[in-house]
């Protein structure tokens, strides 16, 4: 890795958790439809991996494309992306799920996932963190590194009864209706 790299990459690390510009800050309308109707209505938008913008920042937060209710952290530098994760955080079990960190090659061993996952950890304090699917063979010393120390250890945990995979938090009506709140 050339010196330039390195310096960019660990600017980039030092942005991680105060240079994040959020995308879009929610859908209220279309959320408050789909709560006053019970989900008759539901016109909240789905996005695909595809349509999520590229903002101009280090760091970005926006709706998944992969999953439907769940967030999307990812970095950018150079003008492309460099690492994303999806995740979602549990409010009644206060419990955050991460998933599928990935770093583009180049930029791989850079500290880019450890950086993200830390920066989620302080904003959302006090919480345990598990990952949402199991562990592939090649990640596991991964795990066990950014896991040491952290409440969850970022072991693969089902998800509980208050999140979707497709879906996320769901809706107080819906927990109450399910006998799940
Ligand atoms: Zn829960």
């Amino acid at each position: 890795m050339n010196v330039d790299l390195e310096r960019e990459l660990r600017r980039l690390r030092e942005q991680a958790a105060t240079e994040v510009v959020r995308w879009p800050s929610r859908e209220p309308i279309w959320t408050a439809v789909y709560n006053l109707t019970r989900g008759r209505i539901d016109r909240r938008p789905r996005y695909t991996t595809g349509q999520l913008p590229a903002l101009d920042s280090p760091w970005q937060d926006t709706d998944s494309g992969r999953y439907f209710g769940w967030r999307c952290r990812r970095a950018n530098l150079n003008r492309g992306q460099a690492f994303v994760m999806e995740y979602i955080v549990c409010p009644h079990c206060r419990i955050g799920w991460v998933d599928k960190p990935y770093t583009i090659e180049r930029y791989q061993r850079g500290g880019l996932a450890a950086a993200a996952l830390r920066a989620l950890r302080e904003e959302h304090s006090g919480m345990a963190w598990h990952t949402g699917s199991g562990h592939v063979s090649s990640s596991k010393a991964f795990w066990v590194r950014v896991g040491d120390g952290v409440e969850g250890g970022y072991l693969p945990r089902k998800l509980c009864v208050h999140v979707a995979r497709h879906g996320g938090v769901l809706p107080d009506w819906l927990l109450k209706r399910r006998g799940d709140l």
